[in-house]
């Protein structure tokens, strides 16, 4: 090392710089109290304190910051959805993502890779082409592309007619991006804690005190917080979290796993997904092959990787890119996903007054994660649930309105 920058290290002057503020002992009344310390519960907090001043917030997580689906994810960013309410809202976030890095001070390694969709199917190209409409229409860039187009941009994808399921055409979307999720998390905790907002890891919310239809407090491992108001951010335990509160949601949570390869040289620049093979690959900037879509068909609250998964997505994988067929594994692992029957998350107000909601993320909320916080902040700012969210409620259950991204989250993430 050179002496220089021992020296630097080693200097009073420059202190290494603390991003969390050190745990304190609970208060025992915050205003407001976020169950759920991942990349939604950061970002509500970091907008709550930051747009709205509203710093005696209390975010708690029952493991440590990011541990959960925010750790666990593949990273892809992206707002081809299929409904007006869906791209509207991921369209809002990707814009949000782009200035993250200046705004946090903190670079969280956004890249603008793009994302190629493959089309195996006639009735595919139709729901593509409907897609494109979809986006184009809300100034979402995406377009469907022909086998040449593919050919360009994936040189080493399988385009061999003789293929399972050959290739016909693609949706492309130049707007598709990846970045760190754990930066995202880190940038977003450290600016709510750099305004006042507390963290606490290892708080885990075991009750909900509700009392003539309003939330009064959380009890939690460290005792008991009464509060004005609590937003639950906790993916996998949505359901666990919100019958606490008494309140049934219908979500059921599912394994999904994901995997990585060794690294190699960079020959992959979009992140390419096939709903029909049922997999996604892309090659992250140190070079590694990030391989997803591994869902298992059961529900569990479990965060163990299998060998079946292993097997099926590393299939999948070679029929789309057989030049793998050498690469080792490094990684596999699992989250837990809050899946909701309309494949879209669940946000706003609750049956219980001032306990709202943030749930259903299942495979596709880390690109929610700005949209969502800066949303869910401005409803427990001002109780008003703004527009962009209005169609996201519970209620909608209840209306039979669902938002139905099923077709458009598959796959693709
Ligand atoms: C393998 C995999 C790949 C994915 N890929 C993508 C992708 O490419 N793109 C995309 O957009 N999305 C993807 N997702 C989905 C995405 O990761 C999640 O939707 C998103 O991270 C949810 O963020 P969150 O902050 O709501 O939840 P989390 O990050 O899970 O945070 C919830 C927190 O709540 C805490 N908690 C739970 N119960 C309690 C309690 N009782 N008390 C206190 N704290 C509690 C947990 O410890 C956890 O830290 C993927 C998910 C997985 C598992």
């Amino acid at each position: 090392m050179p002496f220089g920058l021992l020296k630097y290290g080693l200097r009073k002057k420059y202190p290494a710089e603390r991003h969390f503020t050190p745990t304190k002992p609970l208060k025992s009344h915050y205003d407001v109290v976020i169950i759920g310390a991942g990349g939604h519960g950061s970002a509500i907090a970091y907008y709550l304190a930051k747009t709205h001043g509203i710093t005696k917030v209390a975010l708690i997580d029952k493991g440590y910051l990011g541990g959960g689906n925010t750790a666990r994810n593949t990273a892809v960013i992206r707002s081809n959805y299929l409904t007006e309410a869906g791209v509207k809202f991921y369209r809002d976030s990707v814009e949000l993502y782009q200035n993250l890095s200046n705004e946090f001070g903190y670079n969280i390694m956004m890249e603008n890779r793009g994302q190629l969709t493959l089309a195996h199917s006639d009735a595919a190209i139709r729901s593509f082409r409907w897609r494109a409409e979809v986006n184009q229409h809300l100034g979402v860039r995406s377009e469907l592309v022909d086998r040449q187009a593919i050919k360009a941009m994936v040189p080493n994808l399988n385009l061999s007619e003789n293929a399972r399921f050959p290739v016909l055409a693609g949706l492309w979307h130049a707007d598709g991006a990846t970045a760190r999720h754990d930066a995202v998390v880190w940038g977003y905790a450290r600016g709510a804690c750099q305004r006042g907002v507390e963290l606490h890891q290892l708080t885990e919310a075991q009750g909900i005190d509700v009392e003539g239809g309003r939330v009064v407090g959380v009890r939690t491992n460290r005792g008991r917080i009464r509060c004005g108001v609590v937003v639950q951010a906790v993916a996998g335990a949505s359901s666990v979290v919100g019958q606490m509160a008494g309140i049934k949601l219908p979500i059921h949570s599912f394994p999904l796993q994901a995997m990585v390869t060794q690294p190699y040289k960079p020959i992959l620049t979009p992140h390419v997904s096939s709903p029909h093979v049922h997999v996604y690959v892309h090659q992250t900037s140190r070079g590694e092959f990030v391989i997803g879509g591994g869902s298992d068909p059961y529900p569990l609250y479990h965060t163990r990787a299998t060998l079946d998964q292993k097997e099926i997505l590393s299939a999948a994988t070679l029929e789309l890119f057989p030049f793998l067929a050498q690469a080792k594994i490094l990684r596999q692992w699992a989250g837990t996903t809050d899946m909701t029957p309309d494949y879209s998350p669940i946000m706003g107000l609750s049956p219980v007054e001032n306990y709202y909601l943030d749930a259903g993320w299942g495979t596709w909320g880390f690109k929610a994660t700005p949209i969502s916080g800066k949303m869910m902040a401005e409803l427990v700012a001002t109780g008003r649930v703004p527009a962009l969210i209005e169609p996201f409620e519970l209620e909608r259950f209840y209306r039979f309105e669902q938002v139905n991204e099923a077709g458009a989250t598959a796959a693709s993430h």
